[in-house]
């Protein structure tokens, strides 16, 4: 099987997976058939094709994609990838995750996801600036600061959003900077932005401790992944006074029972959130998602913990920063061990809820100091895991299911008063 191949088939898996646990959701809420149709699948996507002229005069055409789960609650919200594995299974899939996540969350919105097939490390800058440009004109009949509001993902970043919020300000005649977050501070964009995820994934930790009875202070952390989620992670846990014993990027992975000097690998670290290639002792990630610790969180692909390795875990706390790094198989071998993982829509809702917070502050044309955005980052987050906890004990599921069971009641009570379904 080709890479190609193997990309479209995991997409296609991830898509059927997330299919199968809102099925299971809608049952154990007892909702009717008609709810999971309605919800199984977006209820908007558009495939446009964008042609832009290139630095050396060729025209190349790009193939982009909006996906809008459910806009019963209100606009759908999502980011926007530029990556070369872009496909509609995965951007349907991930307007899913983002309908569960501002579920999770209790925002007033439903999901949305975008993307685009390129390979913007091959790209000019302005080749870039033309594709977002471009890609706005294309899918703008379907967006807006009331419909749906985009927001960056892989490889899009506060320079793409501001290129795109200038081009929707244009075609509008009007400034229209709630029509898209994670925009830089100048041009609206929210305090605490860049560390909201982290900030969202150390607050479950600190709750999902507490419920284990496990002191953070001291408590052993492995960290998979060191980009902007691992990296401000790692951070954030030292701050807190746990002991950050491993760490990892793409090249390899660091471990010392003893802790690891987070400042100095923080200042070492390249912008794509590598490290340990300057150091000479160092262990896969697949060993160190095997070492001793109390707390594991994969904060860099999927499919990194699966039946294979699920046994040989030793945290007793797993969360899932990273989009999918659990597989389904592996999350009952974990549950079934007595191991707390706190699934990736509620651990990684941070970067959602604080772009929410930004279109609000858009909208009211009043800013919030980073002490604001982080004591209501705080309560959304602390809300939303108790939440989940207790509708785990309560109806005796894995926090994954009690996940999609918060996360979808929304858009299914939603839809229901409006006499959809
Ligand atoms: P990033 O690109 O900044 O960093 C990714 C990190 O993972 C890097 O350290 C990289 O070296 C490492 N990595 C890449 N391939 C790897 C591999 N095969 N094995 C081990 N490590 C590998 O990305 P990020 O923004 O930190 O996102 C990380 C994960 O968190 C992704 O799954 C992303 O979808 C999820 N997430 C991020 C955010 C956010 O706001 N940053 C929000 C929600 C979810």
């Amino acid at each position: 099987m080709s890479e190609e191949q193997k990309e479209e088939k995991e997409s296609l898996n991830l898509f059927l997976s997330t299919q199968t646990v809102i099925k299971e959701a809608l049952d154990k809420l007892g909702y009717s058939n008609s709810v999971y149709e309605l919800l199984k699948e977006p209820i908007r996507m558009l495939k446009v094709r964008i042609p832009i002229k290139m630095d050396d005069g060729s025209v190349k055409v790009f193939t982009g994609f909006r996906s809008q789960h459910n806009d019963a609650v209100g606009p759908a919200k999502g980011g926007v990838r530029f990556h070369p594995e872009v496909s509609e299974e995965e951007v349907k899939a991930l307007s899913i995750w983002m309908s569960l996540k501002c579920g999770i969350a209790d925002l007033p919105y439903g999901g949305g996801k975008g993307g685009i097939i390129c390979d913007p490390r091959e790209m000019s800058f302005g080749e870039l600036e033309r594709l977002s440009r471009g890609y706005v004109r294309a899918i703008s009949q379907i967006v807006g600061p009331a419909k749906d509001i985009p927001a960056p993902d892989v490889y899009t970043n506060s320079q793409i959003m501001a290129w795109m919020m200038d081009e929707y300000s244009r075609l509008r005649e009007f400034d229209s900077p709630g029509f898209i977050t994670g925009k830089p501070l100048v041009l609206g964009g929210s305090q605490g932005r860049e560390t909201a995820t982290a900030r969202g994934v150390t607050i479950c930790v600190e709750e999902a401790a507490k419920a284990k009875g496990i002191d953070i202070q001291g408590a052993r952390v492995i960290v998979q992944g060191f980009g902007n989620a691992g990296s401000y992670l790692a951070k954030f846990m030292k701050e807190a006074g746990a002991l950050v014993v491993g760490i990892s990027d793409a090249h390899g992975a660091l471990y010392d029972p003893n802790g690891l000097d987070i400042d100095y690998l923080l200042e070492r670290r390249d912008s794509f959130g590598t490290v340990t290639n300057l150091f000479k002792n160092i262990i896969t990630n697949k060993e160190l998602l095997e070492q001793e610790c109390d707390i594991l969180v994969p904060a860099a692909i999927s499919n990194q913990i699966t039946a294979d390795n699920a046994h040989q875990i030793k945290a007793s706390i797993v969360v899932e920063a990273a989009n999918g790094p659990t597989t389904l198989e592996a999350t009952k071998i974990l549950t079934e061990r007595g191991v707390l993982l706190v699934p990736d829509i509620l651990a990684s809702a941070g970067g959602v809820t604080v772009s929410y917070f930004e279109w609000v502050q858009n909208n009211q044309g009043y800013y919030w100091s980073e002490e604001e955005v982080a004591q209501k980052l705080q309560k959304v987050m602390v809300d939303s895991f108790k939440n989940i906890y207790q509708t785990s004990q309560g109806h005796q599921v894995d926090m994954r299911l009690a996940a999609y069971m918060v996360g979808i009641r929304k858009a299914a009570e939603a839809s229901r008063f409006r006499g959809w379904v």
